[in-house]
């Protein structure tokens, strides 16, 4: 027999494997935090430590995929040492991305044979009255992939915040006395460098002292009546998890190379990603490739000034809601303003202080990061809505074609969703959306995107991906999809999708291929649903 097909030594490498990717996310953890700071030297030893570790555990244990990004990032992390702590915008991308294709090989699923991974990250606390209720809860959470604490008094929660601090903490407003939630969740953050995200939660609709309450005790989120764990799911994903994982973009635009050097560094500085333009004129085509957080405008050039660029920015649907900050010498309050009504956000004077610039780049990124979420997503899911799927589906078709990689494109649709809002009522119609819009979040990597379509209809874009992967993920994600019970009267539920898959092939429009995913799901279904195909001419 030879070594490889000994099914103890298999079952030990899975095992072994789970430490990897362990370790995996203790280095993509440091990373997370990495983002909400300045980059300091401290945190930046702490990424080369745990990578350290991360390369000796992947050798060890002969996770070779593992090993290369760990080795890459290794080499990354010495260049920035090389530079004497200096970073630039190819060197933050470059990490960006081994990071990414890091979080994803800790993320895929059927890797590892049938072993289950590990717990995602770190725990949620639960603080609510009810206690039965917090430990279904805490159930509900798990089965999504999260792990979840419910605590039952002050106490356990103290003593569990001083055993280990959690992803978020979902805290009652009156657990454990009237208002008592709010204190404590206030006393849990003192001291604390890195804030941990709380959301609170009230059963009935609360006044405004409370809701400020809540905001001064550290409250990112406010819950009223009932708490379900999909929608809490989904904010806390979002608390946790999207909120810094990619680089801010920032777009330079001035005619001046040194002083446009000069922004470039203080921003690279703080792990913004930036490119310059000189000539204006080039920055509608810039825009559309490097899709920018933010646009850092200079007055005064000489082909067009900033106030005229700005104008042509905003004429176009996509970019209107970009901020828009000139840095520029004039110090005349009323050209200012005048500048500010063509279309800017801010006025920011040179010269300006690093910290000053950096701080307002952060501030305005995040926040118009968060307005786009909300053009851009079903209110239902959280997902994509139908037209940005499809904006996303035409950026990947882009992508696939410039890097020469596949692209896959996939509909899926409830079976006989319709007997289930007859039989069930339409709020637990709702309630299968949402879980199955939950379900494909957990379950596919961060770089495939995923979209509500219509009413039960979802789009899935998975770049990278040929036909034949696309089809054993989706086909893996229907099976188990099937297995859930969701609890109800007379019986309990269970629900099936079908899906339809087509991959790019060259010089193909997008309709082409969404057509051709309707019409593989189309087979799916009259071959008796619940089932995938992959659509063929
Ligand atoms: P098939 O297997 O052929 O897909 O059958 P179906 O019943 O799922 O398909 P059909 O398209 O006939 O019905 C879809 C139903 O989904 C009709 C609509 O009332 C329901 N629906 C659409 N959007 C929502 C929603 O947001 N919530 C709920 N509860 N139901 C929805
Ligand atoms: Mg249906
Ligand atoms: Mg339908």
């Amino acid at each position: 027999m030879s070594e490889y097909e000994d099914p103890n030594r298999d079952r030990l490498k899975n095992h072994f494997a789970q430490r990897v990717i362990h370790q995996a996310r203790q280095v993509l953890e440091v990373w997370q935090r990495l983002q909400a700071s300045e980059w300091n030297a401290g945190d930046m030893s702490e990424l080369v430590e745990a990578n350290t570790r991360l390369l000796r555990y992947a050798e060890r244990f002969e996770q070779e995929e593992h090993a290369q990004l760990a080795r890459r990032i290794a080499t990354s992390l010495e260049s920035v040492e090389a530079n004497r702590g200096r970073l630039n915008s190819p060197l933050i991308s470059e990490i960006h991305q081994l990071m990414q294709r890091l979080s994803r090989t800790g993320l895929r699923h059927g890797d590892l044979a049938e072993s289950f991974l590990p717990p995602l990250r770190k725990p949620v606390y639960l603080g609510l009255q009810d206690q039965e209720r917090s430990e279904r809860l805490a159930q509900q959470l798990e089965f999504f992939g999260l792990a979840a604490q419910a605590l039952h008094s002050a106490a356990e929660f103290r003593a569990a915040m001083s055993e280990r601090h959690p992803a978020a903490i979902v805290m009652e407003v009156d657990f454990g006395g009237r208002a008592a939630g709010l204190a404590l969740a206030e006393e849990s953050q003192q001291g604390l460098e890195q804030k941990i995200p709380v959301l609170f939660f009230s059963h009935d609709e609360t006044d405004a002292p409370t809701r400020l309450a809540a905001v001064r005790a550290g409250g990112q989120e406010f819950f009223t009546g009932a708490i379900d764990a999909s929608s809490l799911l989904e904010k806390i994903e979002i608390l946790t998890r999207t909120a810094h994982y990619e680089p801010y973009r920032v777009l330079v635009v001035d005619d001046s190379r040194a002083q446009a050097t000069h922004t470039e560094r203080v921003l690279n500085s703080a792990g913004i990603v930036t490119r310059t333009l000189t000539e204006p004129i080039k920055a509608m085509a810039e825009l559309a490739e490097f899709q920018p957080d933010l646009i850092i405008l200079d007055m005064y050039m000489p082909d067009c000034t900033g106030t005229e660029l700005a104008k042509v920015i905003r004429q176009h649907e996509r970019y209107v809601s970009v901020p828009i900050i000139y840095l520029s010498a004039e110090d005349d309050l009323d050209k200012q303003l005048d500048a500010m009504s063509e279309g800017g956000d801010d006025f920011l004077t040179k010269p300006i202080k690093p910290r000053h610039l950096i701080a307002t780049v952060r501030t305005r990124a995040t926040r118009a990061r968060s307005l786009k979420a909300r053009m851009v997503r079903d209110s239902l899911t959280g997902l994509y809505n139908h037209t940005h799927t499809l904006q996303l589906l035409e950026d990947a078709r882009a992508r696939a074609r410039r890097d020469g990689k596949p692209l896959t494109f996939a509909m899926l649709d409830i079976d006989h969703f319709k007997k289930v809002n007859d039989t069930y009522g339409h709020p637990m119609g709702d309630r299968v959306i949402k879980s199955l819009a939950l379900f494909l979040k957990q379950r596919l990597r961060k770089t495939d995107h995923i979209g509500r379509y219509g009413g039960e209809e979802f789009a899935v874009v998975l770049p990278d991906t040929n036909a034949e992967a696309a089809f054993k993920v989706l086909d893996d994600i229907r099976q188990r999809f099937a297995e859930i019970r969701y609890p109800a009267q007379p019986q309990d539920l269970s629900c099936t999708f079908s899906c339809g898959i087509a991959e790019l092939s060259p010089d193909m429009e997008i309709k082409r291929l969404s057509s051709q995913a309707d019409q593989a799901l189309y087979i799916a279904k009259n071959g008796g649903r619940n089932r995938a195909a992959v659509f063929q001419e």
